[in-house]
């Protein structure tokens, strides 16, 4: 049980008695609110043996690997980065957590050769928090490159004072969301006529929905034809795949056929069945009884993460929590603030569900299963999310509210698809299962 909280516990229990009106989060999205639809212990690990010396990394990029504590490439690198040195493309399906921003990360920062006033390099995310986390992998990996400039750019921020950071600092590497890396193109803020490396993170999220695909293709046609084209995704259906090779040539592929490699095995997963009144007195019971360091919950809806964070706050749970409705300056504080530890639960909805690495990250509770769309059958989203415990190998807890026929079915889905035997959550857990110590 998280320490600071045991005392609460009594009272909580007291309060749920009492309480009235605060058994059911609205299931309506309120006036003006977004849905958020459209816009992620080293046991059992496959890494290899070998060391990142064997890529023969220029010496700037190799120190900087060591210097941030990378001894030994995950498999997703060992396959991928020695062709991407070599500039190839490259369409990569990789487990959740197991390393895929540092393949083309360093990929890109081997190969660039600054000039100043241009752009070299654009990497692309579904989300700002995923732009913003691939330019802090940049930075840290840029340690030795003092000439190379990277900068996030996404809506949300004033296009303005975005123009006179770049009039300032004219960025080599440009990490951001289609919406506003085409703007910043389109309006001659920023030149990618000599782009020579392109890179679509969670591509397959970025090109199921036509807008953000049209962005993407604007932009890419914004770039040199003879570039290198890099994708990457934990998942990509048949179809996702062929949209993807559209902007290849002469990939090298790296697939996983067999859905079922895609379970983490650090993970363990069950589910709770109940009713839809009876998911917040358990949501309680669950966070006073499990050891946790952080943990996420998934909603799914902007109304529903307000409610179910007053309501945490309300049985003094330190809660906070990240969706589409908030303004971006408070998205990316919450998480930073998340990032570095200060707070522990977060309600997020499905904006937080890819791609996102927090390391401390032990538990994630599904509060809402994963819907049924038509980008979507459940679940995608429900492997991108439980991925956000037990990165890189480390052991992690995903726990699922049942509480209709709909997420029986999408549970049972799962389980099909990715082989994974998703049992009753029991009376006690170990909490050598899913803690990880050190
Ligand atoms: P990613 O899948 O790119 O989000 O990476 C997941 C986490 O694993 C991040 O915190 C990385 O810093 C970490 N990581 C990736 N590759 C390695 C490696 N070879 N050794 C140690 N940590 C790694």
């Amino acid at each position: 049980m998280a320490k600071e909280m045991v005392n609460d516990a009594e009272l909580r229990k007291e309060n749920f008695d009492d309480a009235e009106g605060l058994d059911v989060l609205p299931d309506y999205e309120g006036f003006g609110a977004e849905s958020d639809e459209g816009e992620g212990g080293k046991k059992g690990l496959a890494v290899r043996s070998s060391g990142f010396k064997e890529f023969m990394l220029n010496k700037e990029v190799y120190r900087a690997v060591v210097e941030n504590g990378f001894e030994h490439p995950s498999e997703v690198q060992h396959e991928c980065i020695p062709q991407a040195l070599l500039g190839r493309d490259l369409v990569c399906q990789a487990k959740s957590g197991m390393g895929k921003t540092a393949v083309f990360v360093i990929a890109i920062l081997h190969q660039i050769r600054p000039v100043p006033n241009t752009v070299s390099a654009i990497v692309l995310g579904h989300t700002r928090e995923l732009a913003f986390q691939i330019t802090k992998e940049f930075e840290r990996f840029a340690m030795y490159l003092p000439n190379v400039v990277v900068m996030p750019v996404f809506g949300g921020v004033s296009l303005a004072g975005q123009k006179d950071q770049i009039t300032m600092k004219y960025p080599n590497i440009v990490v951001g969301c289609p919406g506003r890396v085409k703007a910043l193109g389109r309006d001659k803020i920023l030149d990618y006529s000599q782009v020579k490396h392109f890179v679509m993170d969670e591509c397959d999220k970025m090109l199921a929905k036509m807008d953000m695909r049209a962005d993407v293709q604007e932009i890419f046609r914004m770039t040199l034809h003879n570039k290198q084209t890099m994708m990457f995704s934990a998942t990509m259906s048949p179809e996702s795949r062929l949209i993807c090779k559209k902007f290849l040539h002469n990939p090298m592929e790296v697939y996983v056929d067999d859905e079922s490699k895609l379970t983490l095995h650090g993970l363990v997963q069950h589910f709770i069945m109940l009713t839809e009144t009876e998911k917040n007195r358990k949501l309680c019971d669950v966070l006073d009884a499990l050891d946790f360091n952080q943990v996420v919950i998934f909603v799914k809806s902007v109304t529903r993460a307000k409610e179910l964070n007053n309501l945490l706050h309300a049985y003094n749970f330190p809660s906070t929590s990240i969706h589409r409705g908030m303004d971006q300056n408070e998205r990316l504080k919450v998480y930073r603030e998340f990032k570095d530890g200060t707070s522990r639960i977060l309600v997020a909805t499905d904006l937080f569900g890819r791609g996102i690495d927090i390391e401390r990250v032990n538990i994630v509770i599904n509060y809402d299963m994963p819907e049924t769309n038509e980008f979507s059958d459940g679940a995608d989203t429900y492997l991108h999310r439980v991925g956000r415990a037990g990165r890189f190998g480390t052991k992690g807890l995903a726990i699922t509210f049942i509480a209709s026929e709909e997420d029986s079915t999408v549970l049972n889905r799962v389980q099909e698809r990715f082989d994974v035997c998703i049992s009753a959550m029991p009376g006690d857990i170990d909490p050598q299962t899913y803690m990880n110590r050190n």
